[in-house]
């Protein structure tokens, strides 16, 4: 083919930057070829193999593989017996799922605008809501109880851990973490302070997912963790039919045919086929964190000098996972918007993706509950110059290096120009 003339540069893509692309090995793959030539697909060995190596590497007692990060949030709040019209605090910065479990239960979600700075859960938000709950000023007619909260760590940087035990037991709470990206990720209060790693203890329950794009992946899966005994209990008999232990044993090939059902549960169990890839994908998940937070650290120091980004923050006393890299636009120095940006980035052969539109900004969450805009002033405002940048282990030098060479030069064509007013017109020289 050729060329006669130059195409506008910026329809013109000299290379395809993928937004994630899964790591997974030759020695991966052979695993999970050995599961399905063993003749045990179900729940079974691996999952066993899998949980318990799971609860050693974040320091829980007990953990129970379940088939998504959601199935694990579900069986977390129906454990905690949270039942239909209570009302759960949720941010409303999140994925679908952190609230839709609540409402599968009956239960009302309270959402909570984001901190500017984190994009986590804002606890001073959170105390207005529940005052606002108190005094009937919104939810008329619903009156719920709050029994519960589920913070996010939102892109894998955690809430400080200490304020949100401090928090819940303020107000009687329950924590249930969606951990969906934090694996590994961890927090220390104060240097003094030992760390503590996501899932160990640092709630009620937490909840992990192995989407394929989160940080380790089984393909779809995911895991409660808890020191609860009778919540792991619970967790576990619900995940497959409420049937008792016993039973539950005869998915692993040593039970008995004579099942008894206790209550009516879920199907929720993970299979040995992504159970053998989990085995591999979490013996690796530190070296993969580390390659994540080399890559953030590039884009922190290639992206300093661009007026027109806000990078995220560097916060101390924390192990990021850096499963997104969230940056934000100063819109007021660009000509065009997140969406036209976005759509730069895309023509330029760079995908990019935004983590999230808000829940409050989603026809069900606002024609259920009435929600407004002005509830949430800051997540309002902040998700309209969010975008999540190309991060994943794996991603190669010089694709990074394009994305940075992409974002810099649109920044440069589509930049306004700042304007000096001195006082006094300026003489050309
Ligand atoms: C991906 C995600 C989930 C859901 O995970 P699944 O394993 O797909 O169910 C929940 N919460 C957050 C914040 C997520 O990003």
């Amino acid at each position: 083919m050729t060329r006669t003339e130059e195409a506008p540069v910026d329809r013109k893509p000299t290379m395809a930057v993928p937004f994630f692309r899964p790591s997974i090995t030759e020695a991966e793959i052979e695993q999970v070829a050995e599961c399905l030539r063993s003749g045990w697909l179900t729940t079974g060995p691996r999952v066993r193999a899998f949980e318990q190596r799971f609860a050693e590497f974040v320091g829980a007692k007990n953990a129970i593989a379940v088939t998504s990060c959601t199935a694990a949030l579900h069986l977390a709040v129906e454990a905690l017996n949270l039942h239909a019209g209570q009302g759960v605090l949720v941010p409303t910065l999140t994925f679908a799922a952190t609230a839709e479990v609540v409402r599968y239960q009956g239960a009302v979600p309270i959402l909570v605008d984001c901190d500017p700075a984190s994009l986590n859960m804002d606890l001073a938000d959170a105390e207005r809501k529940l005052q606002a709950v108190c005094s009937g000023d919104i939810f008329q007619g619903l009156d719920p109880h709050t029994v519960g909260m589920i913070p996010v760590h939102v892109g894998g940087l955690m809430m400080d851990l200490g304020r949100i035990d401090a928090f819940a037991r303020r107000h009687g709470l329950w924590v249930v973490e969606d951990a969906a990206h934090a694996v590994p990720a961890a927090y220390r209060a104060g240097p003094a302070h030992h760390w503590r790693r996501c899932g160990g203890n640092t709630a009620a329950v937490s909840c992990f997912s192995f989407y394929s794009n989160k940080p380790m992946t089984t393909g779809e899966g995911g895991m409660a963790t808890t020191d609860h005994d009778e919540l792991a209990q619970r967790i576990r008999r619900m995940s497959l039919h409420g049937l008792s232990h016993d039973a539950w044993d005869r998915y692993s090939g040593n039970g008995s045919w004579d099942y008894r059902i206790v209550a009516p549960g879920f199907k929720y169990n993970l299979t040995d086929i992504a159970a053998s890839l989990g085995l591999n994908q979490l013996e690796r998940a530190e070296a993969m964190r580390r390659d994540r937070q080399t890559l953030a650290e590039n884009y922190l120091r290639d992206l300093a000098s661009v007026d027109e980004i806000e990078l995220p923050p560097r916060v101390p006393d924390r192990v990021h996972a850096w499963h997104l890299f969230p940056i934000r636009l100063r819109l007021n120095r660009l000509a065009v918007d997140r969406d036209a940006f976005l759509e730069l980035l895309r023509r330029r052969g760079v995908a990019c993706s935004v983590h999230w539109r808000p829940l409050h900004l989603h026809p069900y969450y606002q024609e259920a509950f009435g929600w407004k805009e002005q509830d949430f002033p800051v997540a309002t405002a902040e998700w309209q110059r969010l975008i999540s940048l190309p991060l994943f282990p794996g991603m190669r030098e010089e694709e990074q290096a394009y994305v940075v060479l992409v974002l810099r030069d649109l920044c440069r064509r589509y930049g306004v120009q700042k304007i000096v007013t001195t006082g006094r017109p300026t003489q050309p020289r």
